[in-house]
């Protein structure tokens, strides 16, 4: 993302984003943090190809991809093959159970109903939501329901991964779980996985965060050998540490 801009309409003209850029690698866990209203979730939405930018644009690959006006009604196959996302809110279809949920995004693929759900169940089961499987989202926790969108994004294996504060409705153990899962799959699968939270308990798990104030990028740190580090320590600070 690149010098990213994004203006709201609602009455007066709300300043979410005001020129911010950040690039995730491959195989890479970023963590975005940031007060209530900083921008987190709307930094995310323009990386995820889900809203234009007022200024500034988003690359993929090199490739641009996203900028002011762009149609993203034509990037649907993009978002579809290649991002993975997790929104704030769980957003799952209200008349489908937890693997139900999960099994669609693979059907939609083309995978047959059968291994479909096989493997809607074992990511259900990676994330501690084995006993929930055939539950509807309206018999589920905020958590739960969390935790079946997060297993939704990650069903088709995208290679981008963005989520928006999956782990908000979760004690430390089960938002640990989560950021795990997250670890494992950028990791194993080279996934670029961005996410938005709040929680300090996980970081050791991230390689860097980037944290947003007012919808300025204000500050970063670097991970070096799962040690994540304070903001405005340098490389060399470490190393004298
Ligand atoms: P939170 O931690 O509460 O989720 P956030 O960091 O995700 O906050 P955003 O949701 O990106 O913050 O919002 C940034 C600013 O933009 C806020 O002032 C918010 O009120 C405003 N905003 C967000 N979405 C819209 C919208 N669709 N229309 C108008 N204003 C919006
Ligand atoms: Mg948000």
């Amino acid at each position: 993302v690149d010098g990213a801009v994004k203006h709201y309409d609602g009455g007066g003209v709300v300043r979410a984003l005001d020129g911010v850029s950040f690039e995730l690698h491959a195989g890479e866990l970023l963590g975005i943090m940031g007060p209530s209203g900083s921008g987190k979730s709307t930094l995310l939405l323009i990386a995820g190809l889900l809203e234009p930018p007022t200024a500034g644009e988003v690359r993929i690959g090199g490739q641009r991809v996203s900028w002011p006006g762009a149609d993203l009604d034509g990037l649907r196959e993009v978002r579809r093959r290649r991002i993975g996302f997790v929104f704030q809110k769980p957003n799952l279809i209200p008349f489908l159970n937890a693997t139900e949920n999960v099994a669609l995004a693979l059907e939609i693929d083309d995978v047959p109903p059968g291994p479909a759900r096989r493997h809607a169940g074992g990511l259900l089961r990676a994330l501690g939501l084995a006993h929930r499987a055939s539950s509807l989202p309206a018999r589920l926790s905020g958590g739960e329901q969390q935790r079946v969108a997060v297993a939704r994004a990650l069903a088709n294996d995208p290679p981008l991964i963005l989520a928006d504060e999956p782990t908000a409705a979760l004690d430390s153990v089960r938002g640990r779980q989560v950021i795990a899962l997250f670890r494992r799959i950028a990791d194993e699968r080279g996934a670029g996985i961005a996410v938005v939270t709040h929680d300090p308990r996980a970081l050791d798990l991230f390689d860097r965060t980037i944290e947003l104030s007012d919808g300025k990028l204000v500050g970063a740190s670097t991970g070096i050998g799962g040690l994540v580090l304070q903001r405005g320590l340098s490389e060399g600070d470490v190393e004298r540490r």
